[in-house]
């Protein structure tokens, strides 16, 4: 609490620490000498102009703790690099080509390396990874086939393996949890605290954000809909089960539609495709568009969060125009008379929106609310 409140309010003698904190100045003075001697606080003379010893004003030590995001999908490898006050310290996108575990685990290795380097400080100074993947984690027997997750990991202890190579506190989270942590610190859900997060990537993901908080489940698969049943006799998916969500609504849906054999890094064609105004392309279109505004429907009635968000690997102009064709959207707990943000809003993290959510979760983890980097703010109702 005593970072965060230094982190919002800016440089803070100890005197206005104890003020606006409600603790004495005696508690916020061990607190301060505890955090000044863990480097996570500054304490610096500042000049007023006046006569008389200047007083020292608390500040957050931006090299206090740094933190690593990375994504493995199977087109690529994202790493980012964050210090403890949310700034991006470095990034790294690697091509890769769906990696078996021994060469993801190397590639994963030596992003984290090369992160540290790029921005000059010690590995020892991380204070955690986060390595996102496609979900679900151990269910079968979805986690381990199908042309949306990455073959051959299923049995693999990702985090374990990854932090004995690094020395460090390593965490595996799925994707799309991610993003909606990086929404929330980076994109447009900054104000918001309850959020669905609908990733499209090469399958479908959700990410669910309570109280500002991300929602694992018991299991860490919580968000999975892309196996959400949305025609009971629909489409066969790999998993067993008929029509589900991200056999329509997906990269991979896209591609299979389209008639690509296996899923190659081909965004740029089929934005292409989408640009030329393709039938083939539109048919697909339409159909994922009903998925979405289905889906967004039944998580708003499930969450009631303050926005639904769309976001993922999709190219955008491809997102944006899935988000128009859902509207107009069926009635829902979210059709209140007043809002004040539209129901389904586009992500805007960008592509690296799950990397970035993914650096933030070690700092969230560490240090609690202090990584409310641009969140933090209150929002006056
Ligand atoms: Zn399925």
């Amino acid at each position: 609490m005593a970072i965060e409140t230094v982190r919002v309010h800016g440089p803070l003698s100890r005197a206005d620490l104890a003020r606006i904190t409600g603790l004495s100045v005696q508690t916020i003075s061990n607190i301060a000498e505890e955090l000044i001697a863990a480097s996570l606080l500054l304490e610096t003379p500042v000049s007023t102009g006046m006569r008389g010893k200047p007083p020292k004003l608390l500040t957050i030590n931006p090299d206090g703790a740094y933190s690593i995001g990375l994504q493995l999908d199977h087109n690529w490898l994202i790493g980012v690099l964050l210090d403890i006050t949310g700034v991006r310290r470095g990034e790294i996108v690697v091509q890769v080509d769906s990696p078996a575990p021994q060469a993801g685990l190397v590639a994963l290795e030596k992003a984290a390396r090369n992160l540290a380097v790029g921005a000059n400080i010690q590995l020892e100074q991380i204070c955690g990874v986060s390595v996102v993947m496609p979900g679900p984690f151990e269910v079968d027997p979805i986690a381990n086939n199908g042309p949306t997750v990455l073959p051959g990991w299923a049995d693999v202890a990702v985090a374990d393996r990854l932090a004995e190579r690094l020395n460090l506190p390593v965490s595996l989270e799925n994707d799309a949890t991610a993003a909606a942590m990086g929404e929330h610190y980076f994109g447009v859900a900054r104000q918001h605290r309850n959020i669905v997060v609908i990733f499209v990537g090469t399958g479908l993901g959700g990410g669910v954000l309570v109280n500002g908080q991300p929602y694992r489940g018991a299991f860490g698969n919580a968000g999975e809909i892309g196996h959400m049943s949305v025609y009971p006799e629909g489409r066969r998916c790999y998993c067993g089960n008929q029509g589900c969500a991200e056999t329509y609504l997906s990269v991979h849906a896209a591609y299979e539609h389209l008639g690509y054999a296996r899923t190659p890094p081909a965004y740029d064609e089929l934005v292409d495709r989408f640009r030329t105004g393709e039938r083939q392309f539109d048919t697909w279109m339409n159909k994922a568009a009903i998925v979405l505004r289905l889906l967004v429907v039944n998580l708003e009635n499930l969450f009631d969060p303050e926005a639904v968000i769309v976001n993922g690997f999709m190219p955008h102009p491809i997102l944006a125009e899935l988000q128009r064709r859902a509207l107009p959207l069926p009635s829902s707990v979210a059709s209140r008379r007043r809002r004040e943000v539209p129901r389904l809003i586009l992500g805007a993290a960008g592509q690296k929106v799950a990397a970035l959510g993914a650096a933030v979760l070690p700092l969230f983890y560490s240090f609690g609310h202090l990584t409310h980097v641009s969140a933090a703010i209150p929002v006056k109702r």
